[in-house]
């Protein structure tokens, strides 16, 4: 197994950002080599994603929090694919929608929690209430009461975050949290091919640039969230994602290791029930 341990922030003890890599810890010559092992993930991933759906006990939430053009679209084609989509949900949170805006923070992640058996990606997600909130201020401008919109909005937050994701935890979820971590010149790296590549100006907005501005307060941002919402049971992991092939190596090593934890397993049929299978197959067999 891959010691996913040193990207995994569990609350034991504060991290800081800049004392992880952005890069892989392995050479470039085992790329093909970590490419294929990806590829049995997936395999591995889409077995254990069945025995999940049918025994539909428990779920999985995998929240990818990243910078721009760390890879999070990518991340989920290549991680997910394989799976039946029957069992997956995916879910992009952007700026909220009026809807959205006129309820509490975690409404809109809340509504989209999977039922039982199933595996739900937030791109984004309420992660976004404790980072561009807190780097724009956004909270300022908020339609709230006076006695919510303290200082201390996103400190409480933190605490609000955490109380939620133990209380899906003990409601048959698991929150798996991914942070793609990306260096300042990978994304400009990226930024310039989506401006020079045709095919990939669509992926290019003014805000991009005008938000990396912003890079070493989001940086903090990021840090400050991890270090208050990373627990035992809902660890953050920072996966270097400078190169997209490692970066989606670890992540689908994440979600493996989380479904052979789960263990899930088909449902056994009882012997009475197995009984009338006999009989039914008897019936079929005596068809004219
Ligand atoms: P890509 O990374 O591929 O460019 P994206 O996830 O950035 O895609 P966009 O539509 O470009 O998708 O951006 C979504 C925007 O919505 C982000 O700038 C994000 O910060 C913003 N957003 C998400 N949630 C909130 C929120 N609760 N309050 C304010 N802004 C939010």
């Amino acid at each position: 197994m891959t010691p996913l341990k040193k990207y995994c922030v569990d609350g034991s003890k504060k991290i800081k950002l800049s004392d992880f890599s952005t890069t892989p810890d392995v050479s470039k010559k085992l790329k093909d080599e970590i490419v294929q092992k990806m590829e049995e993930n997936q395999k591995q991933i889409a077995l254990l994603q069945d025995k999940l759906y049918s025994e539909s006990k428990e779920s999985v939430v995998v929240v990818l929090q990243a910078m721009d053009a760390a890879g999070k679209d990518g991340t989920v084609k290549h991680v997910m694919n394989g799976l039946n989509p029957q069992g997956v949900d995916v879910y992009s949170f952007k700026v909220p929608s009026s809807e959205e805006a006129a309820h509490d923070f975690l409404w809109r992640c809340s509504k989209n929690l999977p039922s039982r058996g199933k595996i739900a990606i937030f791109n984004r997600s309420y992660y976004e209430d404790v980072l561009v909130v807190k780097v724009h201020k956004l909270y300022k401008s908020y339609k709230m009461a006076d006695r919510c919109l303290g200082d201390d909005i996103i400190e409480k937050r933190y605490k609000q975050i955490r109380n939620f994701e133990d209380y899906v935890y003990d409601n048959s979820y698991r929150v798996i949290k991914i942070f793609l971590n990306l260096s300042k010149d990978e994304q400009k790296k990226r930024f310039l091919e989506r401006i020079d590549l045709k095919i990939k100006n669509w992926k290019f907005s003014a805000s991009d640039v005008k938000e990396r501005e912003y890079w070493d307060d989001y940086q903090q941002a990021y840090e400050d969230a991890i270090n208050a919402t990373s627990t035992n049971d809902s660890p953050w992991y920072i996966i270097p994602a400078d190169k997209k092939w490692y970066a989606r190596y670890l992540v689908s090593q994440v979600l493996l290791e989380t479904l052979q934890t789960i263990n899930p397993k088909y449902p056994e049929m009882p012997e009475s029930e197995r009984k009338l299978l006999t009989q039914d197959k008897e019936k079929l067999m005596n068809e004219e």
